[in-house]
């Protein structure tokens, strides 16, 4: 593996999102001097934090999962999780509610599971979860180090014997496909295929390697940190403040000064950080022909009424779930037939809302602002009232509920916080901005910058900017 050539003692960090805050604690466990400047007021990045009429919301991710790299990442510095965070595992990881009225627990336990899956669609598909089980984990097992762990140097770094089982296990043909080897009632196959949706990619399109998300919520299970999910960044930052990481908050890196291939100082508007490498996250650069994922609306609710069919989180499936890929990715439409995440905090912490009051996170994918320069100036208010609607049709909120919207965010705001395209999901994960084919994280071979997060290695997601902070420091090697 290259590593930065030269000194690499003092590092500054840009951008105290998850991927960061992963490099930072990575880098100063290896005795580093770190150095992060966030040009937001806190830590975070998308994992950040509203409070609005005494509810306390989550604005980005909602699903934890893999909190072992949350370990892994504070372990370096000799802090530990359980001194940091109390993480709750979600029983059930979600609610599938499909259209035609049913619903399915997905747990992590496998009997739970197989009796769940048997219940529901009979002694055949309980066999096949079986059989599909275990090939996720093998799945899983096969990619861990060698694909998603990994710093790639060149494609033909991932060959090997593990890319020849990944051939073997299927992994390169079409999702879809290969899950309905293992299930036949579609309704369960979506459980398993959705999660390409968090890559960017329809399950029709998506090969099946990314199976390994499916792996990551319904086998190793969903968590959700009790003072909500902006305590994992709080969490990182904390440990690595008293680790002796410095943090320069409200403070936006504007520009570097360079030595021939090296950059010798980070700037910012008043100021000047000398530094031996810089490790530097947030949105890509943009590159002719990239592919940025769908974007989503997310409306922050509160409500009088809650229901015991919401789970902590409740997927809500449209009946048109595949005309849905179509419409988001390549259509260029709103889903006339929305499939919903519905995030329900409150259920595991009820001291997120005021008392009396429970707080719903709704998330509706839709286009991106390429895809779609939809105006959503004036289109935002009527969908989110539909989406609403939706809810109360859907039976996924009592129907004497009094809803209120406390917060709304579509892709033009996440355009205005700097995402390209107005997603903040980055480059979607087609095989040709995956894995040695991802924009590396040594762009320039001959110097010291490093990169880390959802745009480059291994890609969007918790578990992935983790990893991608301990791959950035890996080149930071001494
Ligand atoms: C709505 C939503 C839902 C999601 N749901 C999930 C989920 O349920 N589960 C999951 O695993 N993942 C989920 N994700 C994805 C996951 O949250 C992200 O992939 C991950 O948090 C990105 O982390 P990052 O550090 O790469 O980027 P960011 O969080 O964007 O952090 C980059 C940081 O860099 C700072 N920065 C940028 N430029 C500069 C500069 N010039 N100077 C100083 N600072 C700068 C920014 O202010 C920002 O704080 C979700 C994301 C969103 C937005």
């Amino acid at each position: 593996m290259r590593t930065v050539k030269g000194r690499v003692d003092s590092v500054v960090v840009v951008g105290a999102g998850l991927a960061g805050l992963s490099a930072a604690l990575h880098l100063r466990g290896a005795g580093r001097e770190v150095t992060v400047v966030e040009r937001g007021p806190g830590p975070g990045g998308v994992a950040g934090r509203l409070e609005v009429a005494g509810h306390h919301l989550d604005t980005g991710p909602t699903v934890l999962t893999m909190p072992e790299l949350l370990e892994e990442a504070l372990a370096a510095v000799g802090d530990r999780l359980a001194d940091r965070l109390d993480l709750v595992p979600l029983h059930p990881a979600y609610r599938a509610v499909f259209a035609d009225g049913a619903a399915l627990d997905v747990h992590t336990d496998a009997e739970a599971m197989e009796d769940a899956v048997r219940r529901f669609a009979g002694d055949r598909e309980a066999a096949g979860y079986r059989a599909l089980r275990e090939w996720l984990t093998r799945l899983y097992r096969v990619e861990r180090d060698r694909f998603v762990g990994a710093n790639f140097d060149a494609p033909w770094d991932v060959l090997g014997r593990d890319f020849a089982t990944l051939v073997a296990m299927g992994g390169f043909r079409a999702l879809d496909p290969v899950i309905a080897r293992f299930l036949r009632d579609p309704r369960l196959r979506r459980v398993f295929t959705f999660q390409s949706l968090y890559a960017g990619v329809a399950p029709r399109q998506a090969r099946a390697a990314y199976a390994v998300i499916a792996y990551m919520d319904t086998i190793a299970g969903v968590y959700f940190p009790r003072g909500g999910m902006h305590a994992v960044p709080r969490a990182l930052a904390a440990a690595a403040e008293d680790a002796g990481v410095v943090f320069r908050y409200s403070t936006e890196v504007t520009g570097y000064e360079r030595k021939g291939s090296r950059v010798t100082a980070v700037r910012t508007a008043d100021d000047r950080i000398p530094c031996d490498a810089v490790v530097v996250t947030g949105a890509p650069p943009r590159r002719r022909r990239t592919r940025w994922s769908p974007s989503a609306v997310v409306a922050h609710l509160t409500s009088t009424a809650t229901t015991d069919d919401l789970a902590h989180h409740t997927i809500s499936f449209g009946e048109r779930w595949d005309e849905t890929f179509r419409e988001i990715i390549d259509d260029g439409r709103l889903m006339t037939d929305p499939s919903l995440l519905l995030t329900t905090p409150t259920r595991t912490d009820p001291d997120l809302a005021p008392p009396g009051r429970h707080l719903h996170y709704l998330l509706a994918p839709c286009p991106n602002l390429e895809s779609a320069p939809l105006r959503w100036d004036t289109l935002a208010r009527p969908y989110a009232e539909e989406l609403v609607g939706l809810l109360a049709e859907r039976k996924l909120v009592p129907s004497d509920a009094e809803i209120g919207e406390l917060a709304l965010t579509t892709p033009d705001d996440w355009a205005r916080q700097g995402h390209p395209a107005g997603t903040p999901f980055s480059l979607a994960h087609t095989v040709a901005q995956t894995g040695p084919f991802r924009p590396g994280n040594l762009p320039d071979r001959d110097g010291n910058v490093v990169l880390a997060g959802a745009a480059t290695t291994p890609g969007v997601g918790i578990p992935p900017v983790l990893i991608s902070g301990r791959l950035a420091a890996a080149r930071l090697r001494a």
